[in-house]
């Protein structure tokens, strides 16, 4: 351990923050398992809460709990501004040219069957194309292929290289008149490559596609910027960027957001009713019907406060460097396969260990109190195309430290000599 303290990259590691202070931030990083400090190492499937987050919930609902925007009384008010408040916090953090462009959501999963249960079902038809990556997430797959069934449309798929890279070269011979639609991962969440999104998006719209563009995995590790990449539709998840499940968002241009007829119709959507007819409201209350989560929507507004506050660049700095660190030491082990070796990655380190299968390696880590995330990932594509169906996965965030990634690479030693 000694040895690896003095690794030339892990002494040259710097933060703008001081990352064991912060780690106190977070309640259940000083949870023990199996009688070891915990190492959460499970970012991708989902972040931790640091306290400012689980009290802002908790305030909401000791102090201005209320359904929104209906009733005149004072916590109607309350709640109604604190749920507004974190839609202004989404827009700023998204770069969004508009509050009007926020939709609250479920998650990213819904975000993107809202967009093709309404933008894709009114405007596509057969003979269309949809482009989807090779890196795709089932979440990003799935619902275009339900759609493609419904209406006759083609879904064609950009290959990746062999460190996990999108080809561009083959993406442009994809595109073509009947693309109506580019729908693609900004960050992987089973390799970590960082997909060159505004190249993607622009010759998307040369042919006039629209574009969709998946942030799950990347708001948490690096500066989204949406006037400046574009993008049609964006989608993202609170939980996986340090703020509560069950809310998200789905980002769209105000114009086409208010083309689009709302999927779901109900309460908080509506202008008017009559027996004969409906007028919607514009977005983004068109596509938010019935009561939504909204405590959730406060908490992921906390949460993005809490990014602001360690700021995005310091974090994407940071964890850059722990990644290199881990990446360095995790290729030097004999029998370790990395899956994902893209130069631009945020993350992710997916791996392999000769000898032992991928669930062996879980449990041999959890006894060591190390979470890792070991199967599919959810994106079996992409593991198929590298000759796969599981990986071992550990991923990172700005609360984990050299010292978690060397007892990692400990454990796996000890994994392989047997004396775990
Ligand atoms: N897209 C990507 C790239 C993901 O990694 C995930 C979750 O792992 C999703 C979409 C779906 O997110 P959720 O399950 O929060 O809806």
């Amino acid at each position: 351990a000694q040895e690896k303290k003095n690794h030339p990259i892990a002494s040259g590691i710097k933060s703008s923050f001081d990352v064991n202070w912060i780690k106190k931030d977070f309640p259940i990083l000083q949870e023990k398992v199996n009688g070891r400090p915990l190492i959460w190492l499970d970012n991708a499937a989902t972040t931790q809460k640091p306290r400012q987050v689980i009290d802002r919930i908790s305030y909401f609902y000791e102090h201005e709990n209320s359904n929104i925007h209906r009733a005149a009384h004072e916590l109607a008010a309350r709640a109604t501004d604190a749920y507004e408040a974190a839609r202004e916090k989404v827009r700023a953090f998204i770069n969004a040219r508009s509050t009007n462009e926020v939709v609250f959501v479920r998650g990213a999963t819904e975000a993107i069957n809202l967009v093709a249960k309404s933008w894709g079902e009114q405007n596509l038809k057969e003979g269309d194309e949809i482009v989807v990556s090779n890196l795709e997430h089932h979440a990003n797959i799935v619902p275009w292929q339900q759609l493609a069934a419904k209406k006759g449309v083609k879904l064609r798929v950009i290959p990746v290289d062999d460190d996990g890279q999108i080809i561009l070269d083959e993406y442009a011979k994809l595109l073509n008149n009947r693309t109506k639609l580019v729908t693609f991962t900004q960050v992987s969440n089973a390799l970590g490559t960082v997909t060159p999104a505004k190249q993607i998006i622009d010759l998307a719209h040369q042919v006039g596609a629209k574009t969709l563009l998946d942030g799950a995995q990347s708001v948490s590790h690096l500066k989204v910027d949406l006037q400046y990449l574009n993008a049609d539709f964006f989608v993202f998840s609170g939980h996986k960027v340090f703020g509560p499940t069950g809310i998200g968002v789905l980002y769209g241009k105000e114009d086409l957001l208010n083309q689009i007829q709302p999927w779901q119709g109900g309460g908080n959507m509506i202008k008017d009713v009559t027996f004969e007819h409906t007028q919607f409201h514009p977005a983004p209350n068109r596509f938010e019907a019935g009561t939504g989560n909204i405590a959730d929507a406060v908490g992921l507004g906390a949460a993005i406060d809490y990014v602001n506050f360690l700021g995005i660049d310091n974090i994407h700095h940071y964890e850059h460097q722990l990644l290199v660190y881990a990446t360095s030491l995790l290729k030097d082990i004999p029998g370790l396969r990395l899956v994902g070796t893209a130069p631009d990655k945020a993350s992710v380190l997916s791996f392999t260990l000769k000898g032992f299968t991928n669930d062996e390696v879980g449990q041999a880590l959890n006894k060591n109190g190390i979470a890792v995330r070991t199967g599919h990932h959810c994106a079996q594509p992409i593991l198929r195309r590298f000759g796969l169906e599981s990986t071992v996965r550990p991923s990172l965030a700005f609360y984990n430290t050299c010292q978690d990634i060397d007892t990692l690479v400990e454990s796996i030693l000890k994994i392989q000599s047997g004396k775990n």
